[in-house]
């Protein structure tokens, strides 16, 4: 999928949808330019239930969180601290009794404070079945992707979205540490992805496959644009997002940014001030 192929996906604002089983989606109110139609946050478990990534800090979204989970919610489990994501752990957790557990803690997000770390390969117990973690650094530092067991169900954040490629912002995100982790998802082997945006993606293996296919693509157009001599970072942009929505512009300047990054650590690339040359 290129990122003017934007799939159909309208979510009923309000209303957890039974997806698989144990597993619900209900999706916040916070659509826009980076977020798509909004945070998904996954309810798991009938009689006793845990929330993946509980979405932003926002009364009227925890309100519909709380009427729709019909059950008592025993954790809070979460992929990364951006504020879509966890914003609204620790609201929750007063509300309910929750434990918040999952992405480290980082200096840059205060308001993202967990009970409970979870490292590479923990696994928190729940109704439908263990969640292991996966770690999954590129999108941020602290990114976890949880596999249910026995479900063929992985839940992949921001890693993987269901509509467009993952914003990579240095210097939390790396981008030599996000195709590792599209590797890292490759080697678990098949499954269906639910998302922290978007749909569900049936086939997760070929979607990891299509994003590193785009990632190459954009390095080789990177490259192609330094050929001619030195760039700035928006110069590349100018050059390589043709026809960008501007609202996307800073997104785009910073995906770049990563890339560079990742080409002068392989000695691809030289950056001088804000001048990068191809070496
Ligand atoms: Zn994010």
């Amino acid at each position: 999928m290129s990122d003017d192929e934007i799939p159909e996906f309208m979510p009923t604002y309000g209303v957890a949808e039974k997806i698989a089983e144990g597993v619900r989606r209900l999706t916040a109110r916070n659509g826009g330019p980076l977020t798509f139609r909004g945070t998904n946050c996954y309810l798991l478990g009938e009689h006793e239930v845990t929330v993946i990534d509980p979405g932003p800090d926002d009364e009227s979204h925890v309100s519909d969180l709380l009427a729709a989970v019909g059950a008592p919610i025993r954790r809070i489990v979460v992929t990364h601290d951006h504020a879509d994501h966890a914003g609204a752990a620790r609201r929750l957790s007063e509300l309910t009794g929750a434990e918040v557990i999952g992405a480290a803690p980082s200096p840059a997000r205060p308001f993202y404070t967990p009970d409970r770390v979870l490292a590479d390969g923990d696994t928190v117990a729940t109704e439908p079945g263990g969640l292991r973690a996966i770690a999954t650094p590129g999108h941020t530092a602290n990114h976890l992707c949880y596999d249910l067991a026995d479900s063929g169900l992985l839940f992949s954040g921001d890693h993987v979205m269901g509509w467009s490629t993952s914003v990579v912002v240095p210097p939390d995100g790396r981008m030599a540490d996000y195709m590792a982790s599209l590797d890292r998802l490759a080697a678990i082997g098949p499954r269906t992805y639910l998302p922290g945006h978007g749909d569900e993606v049936i086939d997760g293996l070929a979607r990891v496959a299509e994003l590193k296919r785009h990632r190459e693509a954009r390095e080789a157009a990177i490259l192609r644009a330094l050929d001619g001599g030195d760039r700035t970072v928006e110069d590349i942009v100018a050059a390589v997002y043709i026809g960008l929505d501007p609202s996307l512009a800073a997104a785009a300047a910073l995906s770049v940014a990563a890339h560079a990054d990742w080409l002068e650590e392989r000695g691809l690339v030289r950056k001088v001030a804000d001048r990068l040359s191809r070496l």
